[in-house]
């Protein structure tokens, strides 16, 4: 039998199928308007819960489907083909909220939270970047301290999706990084913060990005917040180990998105050096235009293939994989972004406006070499994971 790297079971196929349908048509026609006005689509969002990929890792019992790394691959790669902006909202939302709290939470948290995130009536995201430390994870300054039967945390997190759902209004619920006691890895807690608990605010809803401007992206506050004790995720200073675990899937998965683009991108390109012409000959007869065309194709084809290599050996419930979760993310981030870019060359001036689209998936896909990871902090994770190895 023929092995499909991409479609390992018929279970993911039929998933690669169902997500391509729904994102051709529901998702692309509202793309370009959403990404112009800033907007993000909550009710196109919701109908991924009646879909099951809200939840999508979670498990049955919690309102979840259950499936693997694989298929949080496919969903993150068909979606992003269309709309990387509201996939990035979807990815907040499904891979560092709901697969974070499912591996790391306990029963009584996966149940209360869970099931409305799953539905789709809870949008959630997930909050470790300050305004003064990103990749420095331990510099971050957010403090938490027990009080009694609760924990009172203080501090303002930066750049969260599905911080706000609108230019006003708050997401429902996140999962909170902050340090406890002092300084060090051993100091990270994680908690699970709701909309309207006393002390918790948005901030500024981060306006005019270059790309990803489907999602939203705010600032939120917590001055004096009081969390109840029983929202503590794990134990006190266990939120590294979690960190690690999530961030694993998230790199993969926003690799993912990057292999999205990189395949609309080609798409485009190949259409239409099929049909312009130019000196009589259709553009695809001239040497440099297949250059843009045939290598894009062949770096997205590796990329590809080193994804769904690392995702099929990656246990969401286990980590260890993190030298080939920051590769795929470093490779595919850079491919994606300059496949959009040689998309636009192929199409002169009409790439360069919206209707063409591949200007929007160009925006898009930079957001990739800096959100979830630098490629600068990748360089620097891999290259200490590989020192400590010495056969590959
Ligand atoms: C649209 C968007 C959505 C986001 N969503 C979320 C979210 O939902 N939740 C969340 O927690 N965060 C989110 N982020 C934050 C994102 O993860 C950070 O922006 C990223 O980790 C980088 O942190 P920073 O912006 O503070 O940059 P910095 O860490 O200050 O880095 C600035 C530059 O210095 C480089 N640099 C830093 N340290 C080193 C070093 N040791 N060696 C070499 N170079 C270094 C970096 O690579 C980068 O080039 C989002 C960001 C954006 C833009």
């Amino acid at each position: 039998m023929k092995v499909d790297l991409f479609n390992p079971t018929d279970e993911h196929k039929q998933l690669r199928e169902m997500v391509r349908s729904f994102a051709e048509r529901e998702v692309e026609p509202q793309a370009a308007e959403h990404d112009r006005e800033e907007k993000f689509n909550a009710p196109l969002f919701r109908k991924l819960g009646d879909l099951g990929l809200l939840g999508i890792t979670a498990y049955e019992r919690f309102g979840g489907s259950e499936m693997d790394s694989v298929a949080a691959v496919i969903a993150h790669e068909e979606l992003a083909a269309v709309d990387p902006g509201f996939t990035l909202a979807y990815l907040a939302h499904s891979m560092l909220f709901v697969n974070n709290v499912n591996f790391n939470g306990n029963d009584a948290q996966r149940a209360k939270y869970l099931p409305p995130a799953c539905s789709g009536q809870a949008i959630c995201g997930m909050c470790m970047s300050e305004p003064g430390a990103g990749t420095d994870v331990l510099g971050m300054a957010t403090t938490a301290r027990k009080d009694g039967d609760h924990y009172v945390l203080d501090g303002a997190k930066m750049w969260i999706t599905n911080g706000a759902v609108s230019k006003t209004e708050l997401g429902d619920t996140f999962l909170v990084y902050a340090r406890m006691h002092g300084a060090g890895r051993s100091e990270l807690s994680s908690f699970l913060v709701e909309k309207g608990t006393p002390g918790f605010s948005l901030g500024q809803k981060i306006e005019d990005k270059l790309g990803m401007r489907a999602s939203m992206t705010a600032e939120l506050v917590f001055e004096g917040c009081r969390v109840p004790a029983e929202n503590l995720v794990g134990t006190e200073g266990s939120a590294m180990l979690h960190m690690m675990r999530n961030l694993e899937i998230e790199r993969l998965t926003l690799a993912a998105m990057s292999l999205g683009i990189a395949r609309r991108s080609i798409e485009i390109m190949n259409d239409y050096a099929r049909d312009r012409k130019s000196f009589g000959e259709p553009l695809n007869r001239f040497g440099q235009i297949q250059r843009h065309i045939a290598e894009s194709y062949a770096e997205y084809m590796a990329g590809r293939s080193y994804v769904y290599q690392v995702a099929g050996h990656l246990d969401l419930d286990e980590p260890g994989h993190r030298l080939d979760s920051d590769g795929v993310k470093l490779y595919c981030a850079t491919m994606g972004k300059n496949v959009a870019d040689r998309a636009i060359q192929v199409l002169g001036g009409y790439g360069y406006v919206g209707e063409y689209r591949v200007e929007r998936l160009w925006r898009d896909a930079k957001l990739l070499e800096i959100g979830g990871g630098t490629l600068e902090a990748h360089h620097k994770n891999m290259t200490r994971d590989l020192a400590r190895t010495d056969k590959l």
